[in-house]
């Protein structure tokens, strides 16, 4: 074991203790067994190595991948529905993500690397609440919906709710809903990764943006289309700044950051016309 100011962490994972292992086929299944005290859902397990390293208390580990209907990937009334359980090389592969968000699917295809993005998902990326993941920077911009079912009966968050920890234990993310698809643009600029990402959606005349970094959780600001990026940015609340990169610095980036990204979809609108 190492001693790391954030306490114990096993180097290697021969230290894990024994955990009983269930396979539901079901998302009612699924929850019934992640709802036991100790239980903690797998994905692509990508992530919980990690966490396992850092000391993850599992009694029962509930693996995800025979579970009916969690790889779906559906169109619906103008929404994109993404199953939880879809992984980061299919979902940017995706014909219909690609139909409906093109740079979605594209920004979607540039994190990890190939061999962790054959396994690793977007619920998993979601659920690990690790600052530095950019899922929930990329959705908060679109205003997108998580789709859970717990021990009480289903609940539909904000993506931005997920880093107040309001759902229960042994709650399932099962899809993200992408509304209004037909009517937005995305950009997603990672250059400055890790100080700061910045994920921009436009619908009609608003326009969102949300910032992330390694180390602070995502923030969002609204402005109207043809404000100035800068002062748009000024608004970002005092907790985007942290002992990497203060809040004015952040406030900066975010700003270079949006009128790239504006810039590229009047280009983009130029060049369609
Ligand atoms: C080498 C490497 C490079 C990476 N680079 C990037 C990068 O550039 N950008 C980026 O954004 N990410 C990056 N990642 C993170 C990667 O995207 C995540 O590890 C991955 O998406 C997690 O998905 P998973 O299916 O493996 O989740 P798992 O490891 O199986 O689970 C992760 C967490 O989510 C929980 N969980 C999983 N599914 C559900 C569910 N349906 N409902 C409730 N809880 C659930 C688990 O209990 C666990 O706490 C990188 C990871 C690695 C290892």
């Amino acid at each position: 074991m190492l001693l790391l100011p954030s306490g114990l962490v096993a180097p290697s994972q021969r230290t894990i203790a024994p955990f009983a292992l269930h396979r539901p086929g079901s998302v009612a299944e699924a929850v019934t067994a992640g709802a036991l005290p100790g239980a903690v859902y797998a994905q692509g397990c990508s992530d919980l190595f990690a966490q396992f390293r850092e000391g993850l208390r599992c009694e029962s580990l509930v693996a995800l991948d025979r579970v009916d209907g969690l790889t779906e990937v559906a169109a619906r009334d103008g929404a994109l529905l993404i199953g939880s359980g879809v992984a980061h090389h299919d979902g940017a592969h995706h014909a219909q993500v690609r139909a409906a968000l093109p740079s979605f699917a594209a920004a979607w295809g540039r994190i990890a690397n190939h061999r962790i993005r054959q396994r690793a998902t977007i619920g998993g990326n979601l659920m690990a609440r690790r600052t530095r993941y950019e899922m929930s920077v990329m959705l908060q911009a679109l205003g997108a919906r998580l789709l859970f079912h717990t021990p009480e009966g289903p609940l539909e968050l904000d993506a931005a709710a997920l880093w107040d920890r309001p759902e229960p234990h042994g709650a399932l993310l099962t899809s993200v809903v992408v509304p209004d698809t037909g009517g937005v643009w995305f950009g997603y600029e990672r250059s400055m990764r890790p100080l700061a990402t910045a994920a921009v959606a436009v619908r009609g005349d608003e326009v969102t943006l949300t910032v992330g970094s390694e180390y602070t959780r995502p923030h969002t600001v609204r402005l109207a289309l043809g404000e100035d990026p800068a002062r748009a940015a000024a608004a970002l609340p005092d907790t985007v700044g942290d002992a990497a990169a203060s809040a004015e610095y952040r406030r900066h980036l975010a700003g270079v950051l949006l009128r790239r990204l504006l810039d590229a979809r009047t280009d983009e609108l130029k060049e369609a016309m």
